[in-house]
């Protein structure tokens, strides 16, 4: 049976390592629906090769992507507008799986739309998990969507654990002998740099990630290891772990995506290239396995592997997650407001690097967190932690 997808940021990083899984796949996989907020030219290409039946784009994009389609003579998808096009899209009655490929909290409304309507739903944007937790996972369980974990250290977590695993109500504690996750990080590109240097450090610099080509605000938040923090809560959730059960372990390869360790002394591991074409085709085919595009690891090339625990004197973000999604309720939801925030100032060259995870830790000691999750309250804490982190960026840290 043919499987209709939408892809929710076609236009990024991971919508375009989606698209190169899907071409491999045509008897398959049927491009339906696709949305994307800039890069219209390159949207069209997407068009020309896919022929989408729907789009989403923002109002202010329709000329343009109209007037591109038309010079190429290509026939014109349904356009919609929006939040309400990207709902639309991801809630779309032909649509089976979704691709949740959007970065930031403005993904988290077309990801709850495709979760309430039953989809298999394949995360990406984790942020859209770390603000609303268990309110998307109570969905999905109302609505018995499957929500797959695309980010590559989730999809390890996933592939380790025992199928069963998530058959079980949880309480925060391991089970079916499972003992703790080592969630690996490649530490970014500042694993060495001194403190002193940090605070001088440029966006082009941040964004230079030593494995991994990604988009910019996911690189510049691997190289505060934010992304590691947001990447904790994000396992606490989906594998229904107090933090205290995952471990972070840098792991400078990327060649092990994460680890479980069971109680009888074994830890699985699940290793492959660094390329997010394999979690992928993973999750779009789950639980059949399907060509990626990825080659096989060369087992023989990889001559070491090296692990260490992270400095988070440096790096305090991960003290930040931890303590957040202790705190629970609506604090991780503020933790990622902050978080998108500063670093937008950051890339705009308005704060240091260092001035970051600053902005995050003072705007979780500002903004009071509510113990309600209800999409209301989520809404309310991101704004509110989104407005107080602008006021700081604009004038206490301000350069
Ligand atoms: P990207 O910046 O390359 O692409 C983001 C996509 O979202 C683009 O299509 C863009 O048009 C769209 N978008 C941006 N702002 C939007 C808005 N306000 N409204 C609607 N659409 C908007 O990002 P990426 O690297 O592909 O990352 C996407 C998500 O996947 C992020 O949550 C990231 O953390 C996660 N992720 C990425 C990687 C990776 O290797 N790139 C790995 C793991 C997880
Ligand atoms: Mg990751």
């Amino acid at each position: 049976m043919m499987q209709q997808v939408c892809i929710l940021g076609v236009t990024g990083s991971i919508g375009l390592s989606t698209l190169k899984v899907l071409a491999r796949h045509p008897q398959r996989y049927q491009l339906f629906a696709v949305s994307a907020q800039q890069r219209i030219a390159e949207l069209v290409d997407i068009c020309s090769e896919f022929n989408p039946k729907r789009v989403a784009i923002p109002a202010s994009k329709v000329d343009t992507f109209c007037h591109l389609m038309q010079k190429r003579h290509l026939t014109l998808p349904d356009i919609v507008t929006d939040v309400e096009g990207l709902v639309a899209i991801a809630e779309d009655e032909t649509v089976d799986i979704v691709m949740a490929a959007i970065v930031g909290s403005a993904g988290l409304l077309p990801t709850l739309a495709a979760t309430r309507a039953g989809k298999r739903v394949l995360l990406a944007n984790k942020e859209a998990l770390v603000m609303s937790g268990d309110l998307l996972l109570k969905s999905a369980a109302q609505s018995q969507a499957i929500i797959l974990p695309v980010d590559s250290e989730h999809n390890a977590i996933f592939q380790c654990l025992p199928e069963t695993y998530h058959q079980t109500i949880s309480d925060g504690q391991p089970h079916h002998g499972v003992a703790k996750v080592l969630l690996t990080a490649s530490g970014g590109p500042f694993l060495h740099t001194e403190s002193e240097q940090l605070v001088h450090v440029t966006p082009a610099q941040a964004c230079q990630h030593p494995n991994w080509s990604m988009g910019q605000k996911i690189s510049v938040d691997s190289a505060t290891l934010m992304n590691k923090g947001l990447e904790l809560i994000e396992a606490c959730y989906l594998f229904g772990l107090h933090e205290q059960f995952i471990e972070v372990v840098i792991h400078p390869q990327s060649i092990i995506h994460s680890m479980v360790q069971y109680v009888d002394g074994s830890t699985l591991a699940q290793l492959g290239a660094p390329d997010m074409c394999t979690p992928i085709a993973h999750a779009l085919a789950w639980p059949e396995r399907i060509e990626s595009t990825v080659d096989h690891l060369d087992i023989f090339k990889v001559s070491h592997l090296d692990f260490f625990k992270p400095d988070t004197v440096r790096f305090p973000a991960l003290n930040y997650a931890r303590h957040a999604v202790r705190q629970g309720g609506t604090a991780p939801t503020i933790l990622n407001a902050a978080n998108e925030v500063a670093v937008a100032a950051f890339l705009d060259q308005n704060i240091s690097f260092t001035q970051i995870t600053q902005v995050v830790d003072a705007t979780l000691q500002q903004v009071e967190s509510t113990s309600a999750t209800t999409l209301d309250a989520i809404l309310t804490s991101d704004q509110s932690a989104k407005q107080y982190a602008t006021r700081l960026t604009k004038e206490r840290f301000a350069r």
